[in-house]
This record gives structure tokens, sequence and C-alpha cells, in this order.
């Protein structure tokens, strides 16, 4: 995988290809020290999560959220384009891509095959793209946006306060344990394994977007700020 050019501030480029061809934007905004990494449409068949993300943009490039002086955002707003073009929770070749991250505790054992984390650790180039993203941005926290009955704020890595900070405006529980095991997750990859604070935050299902924007705006932004340096 070559390396990822970052955009400049208030740039928009691609970074890479999904399995079948569309363009996996990031965009830029701020000039600070410190680096957030927000992502939507990991899983396609949750638009709470990457709706909000593009509404986050537009409402940044609108100057309708300001983002603070000491951070630098990056934002993917759908890593998983060829499942959010079709509603579909994995990428085009029915994996689920946070299974597939190389971690540690990566295995092919599946049962259920909406979680099916594919033939190799890595394997999908969404996946490499990820990973690129993370060499590329070195970011101080990364928060990734999905949707689940149980809505909460899961969190991977030493980032209880984190959580709580977002918890204080979403009114959302901060919780470590999704209830299951998630092998090849970001929260693993990430969060517990290279101890960048992770906020997986689950988006009550279904929730209109007008609904979830309003929950969530707050605490999208608290989060991404919370680190000072
Ligand atoms: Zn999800």
């Amino acid at each position: 995988m070559a390396r990822i050019q970052l955009p400049s501030p208030r740039e928009t480029v691609s970074i890479g290809k999904s399995t079948r061809g569309l363009d996996i934007e990031l965009s830029r905004y701020g000039t600070g020290p410190v680096s957030s990494l927000l992502i939507g449409g990991v899983h396609g068949d949750e638009p709470e999560g990457y709706l909000f993300a593009e509404r986050f943009i537009q409402d940044i490039r609108e100057g309708a959220v300001q983002v603070p002086d000491h951070l630098t955002l990056y934002i993917c707003p759908r890593l998983n384009p060829d499942g959010c073009s079709v509603d579909r929770r994995t990428n085009a070749r029915n994996v689920d891509l946070n299974r597939n991250l190389p971690t540690r505790d990566w295995t092919a054992d599946f049962t259920n095959p909406r979680y099916f984390p594919g033939l190799a650790a890595g394997s999908e180039v969404e996946s490499e793209i990820t990973v690129a993203l993370m060499e590329a941005v070195q970011p101080r926290m990364i928060m990734s946006l999905h949707s689940y009955e149980h809505a909460m704020i899961n969190y991977n890595g030493d980032c209880l306060d984190l959580a709580e900070a977002m918890a204080r405006t979403n009114g959302l529980p901060p919780k470590s344990d999704i209830g299951y095991p998630t092998p090849g997750s970001l929260g693993t990859y990430a969060g517990w394994e290279r101890n960048i604070p992770t906020i997986t935050l689950e988006i009550l299902r279904g929730q209109l977007p007008d609904d979830a924007y309003t929950q969530h705006r707050q605490a999208a932004l608290d989060g991404l700020s919370f680190y000072r340096s």
C-alpha cells in the first residue's frame, strides 16, 4: 500500500479506491497541532453514522461548527463506499471491515455471515487504507460512527474520561465492552493494541438523521477536541 497523501486544510482528496473502484474521501479542517480522526460508513447499512459525518463536514464548511485552534480534524465519512451505496454492512467481497483489521486476536472463525472477517487479517483494500490512514494522520484519538439498537459510547484504550466528556452532552452510557468479542475491530487495533483512544459511537439504530445530529453534534466536537496535546 502506497503512503497516503493527506489533504491540505479545507481540502478533500481521494485516499484510495474501494473494491469496486469508488473513491474513499478524506477531508481536513483546522491547522492545530493535535490531530483527530473521524470515520463513518465502515458498515454500509448504518446510515446514521455516515449521514452524521457528512452533515458535520457541511456545518464546518459553512461555519456553523468551529474547529478549535488546537485541532486538525480529518474526516473520512464513508470508509466503505461500496457497502454504503447498496445499504450493505460488508464491503463488496462480503467482508465485515470491522473484523478484518490485522489485530493480534484476528481470527478466521465466524458463525454469523454478517461478521465474515475475510480470509486473512487485513485482506481487504479498505483495511489497508484504514491502516495507512492511521499511519499518515498519527491521530491523538479516533472516533468511528456506527449504529446499534443499544446506543452507547463504546471506548477502547485508556479513555473513560473522554467517553464521559461526550456523555455529558449526548446522554449515552460509556461502555468499554460492547457485549461480545470483536477481533479485527478498529477499537481493538487502535485502542487496545496501539493505545490510541478510540470511540465507537453507537448512534441509536433507526434514529432520524436530524435527531441524531442534534443529539451528537456537541458530543462529537467535544470528543474530537478533548485532547489538547
Ligand atoms: Zn457498525
